[in-house]
């Protein structure tokens, strides 16, 4: 017996009947709102190219490492879901086998943000009535595949479905950027656009970080072994950006550690990285001084930057060498943050003009480290729960921790940072569910008036991160 496959209108909202009406009133006037994707991992060669997807598995199940991580803490080994390891051929080739053996777990998933991204694509997207489960899969396989072959299904198509009105994609520092350089000379009207992360080239820790620096080098016609001349790539790198669209940048750091050493510790630091003559820390030490130098030229050129700190990569050492990066492996830690941006701080921290976008993976920062941080410096802006934190839950506790002492107005609203890009309307209106929740609460318990509360709705879901990234 398969089992109907039905959204309720008021899901997230308040149990109790006063709120629960208010939430529904909030939402009714945000649900609809244009979509701004500040910040994701889709790939720009969708828009570019304007292909068809090509199945369900490779839409839905290999890109998403969520998925993967519950499938394999249970028992299931990526090769039985078609993974190929690094360099080496896939195992099952039978991609309705596969989906057969995602479909039979779907279970696992149950009560997880995974799930209801997954069904919310599922009903609004494809349209489907039943839910997924082992009975249903070669319903879900034939449904799905069938609906990507259509014109509605290719990229531009749903880009204007899903009513985004910007979306920005993540390239490191070396990225020719051809896609979008494609998608601006192809006349349509969608606005994709990159964001600079040049993780590649500042973290020494990279395996291929040497040959990024000579890299760099070429490209720009600096000369990228000396201080000066690798500081002035990145610039010419930053307006190379900028001119394909880029008002942000990204930084995936280990830790929030910013340091500002003096041009002449800089240089011999530097030095040391590159010679290679590193001491112990030294590596640490550059991606926190490459930090401060970046909010510089953020200072300079009006760049937003972004610290995505706190993320363990590639904990799982077999998996990772198996099949590589972003397949599940990676893990939240203990992050520090009002020590470790002083540095930074002290330098920037008035600035108007710059802005610091704030990202943890460790929640125990938010009522004690970030919310009072970003209420009180003016450029820093705590960005949404995430990763981890991107669930119904966990948003509630993202606000409930933050809001007191950073209010409203010193966060961005939401992002997908997604590469799901089926799923970017689910988590907008996930996000925006939440919110109307907890406004209603504050309504609810005499904190606001409604129409305080419907106007922050608004700012959230669309205000907010049109202003805070500068698009
Ligand atoms: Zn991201």
């Amino acid at each position: 017996m398969s089992r109907p496959l039905r959204l309720d209108p008021e899901r997230f909202f308040p149990a109790d009947p006063t709120e629960r009406a208010i939430a529904a009133r909030l939402f009714a006037a945000v649900e609809g709102l244009p979509i701004v994707s500040p910040h994701g991992h889709t790939d720009p060669a969708w828009f570019s190219a304007n292909a068809p997807f090509e199945d369900a598995v490779s839409l839905l199940l290999w890109p998403d490492h969520y998925l993967l991580r519950m499938l394999m803490s249970q028992g299931v080994a990526l090769e039985q879901l078609g993974l190929s390891p690094v360099g080496g051929q896939r195992t099952v080739a039978d991609r309705r086998a596969i989906w057969r053996l995602f479909s039979r777990h779907y279970r696992l998933f149950r009560a997880t943000p995974s799930r209801l991204w997954l069904d919310h694509v599922f009903a609004t997207v494809f349209g489907l009535e039943v839910a997924l489960a082992a009975e249903t899969a070669d319903h879900y396989f034939d449904a799905i595949n069938a609906a990507l072959a259509t014109q509605e299904f290719r990229p531009r198509a749903l880009f204007d479905r899903f009513g985004i009105e910007v979306l920005a994609t993540t390239e490191g520092a070396l990225d020719p950027l051809d896609h979008h350089r494609a998608i601006a000379a192809s006349g349509w009207s969608g606005r994709v656009i990159t964001t600079f992360r040049p993780d590649d080239v500042t973290d020494p820790d990279r395996a291929d970080f040497t040959a990024n620096v000579r890299r760099l080098g070429e490209l720009t016609g600096e000369d990228s072994a000396s201080w000066r001349g690798y500081l002035a790539a990145l610039k010419k790198r930053r307006a190379f950006f900028r001119k394909h669209g880029a008002t942000a940048t990204d930084h995936g750091h280990p830790t929030a550690l910013t340091a500002d050493l003096s041009p002449r510790r800089a240089q011999e630091l530097f030095g040391r990285i590159l010679a290679p003559k590193q001491r112990r820390g030294d590596a640490e030490l550059f991606r926190a001084q490459m930090l401060t130098e970046m909010a510089q030229m953020s200072c300079d050129d009006g760049m937003v930057m972004q610290l995505h700190a706190g993320a363990w990569r590639n904990h799982n050492q077999i998996l990772f060498n198996r099949f590589g990066r972003d397949k599940g492996g990676d893990f939240p830690t203990q992050t520090n943050f009002t020590a470790a941006l002083k540095p930074l701080l002290d330098r920037f921290g008035s600035s108007r003009e710059f802005t610091l976008i704030l990202f943890t993976l460790d929640e125990s920062t938010y009522s004690r480290e970030l919310a009072p941080l970003a209420g009180h410096y003016p450029c820093l802006r705590l960005g949404p729960a995430w990763w981890f934190h991107d669930a119904p839950d966990a948003m509630l506790r993202f606000r409930r921790q933050t809001t007191e002492t950073a209010g409203f107005y010193n966060c961005v609203g939401f992002n997908d940072d997604t590469r799901a890009f089926f799923s970017i309307p689910a988590r907008h209106n996930l996000a925006r569910r939440i919110d109307c929740a907890y406004l209603a609460e504050l309504v609810g318990t005499s904190r606001l008036e409604e129409d305080e509360a419907a106007d922050v709705a608004v700012d959230l879901a669309y205000r907010l991160p049109k202003a805070a990234y500068r698009l």
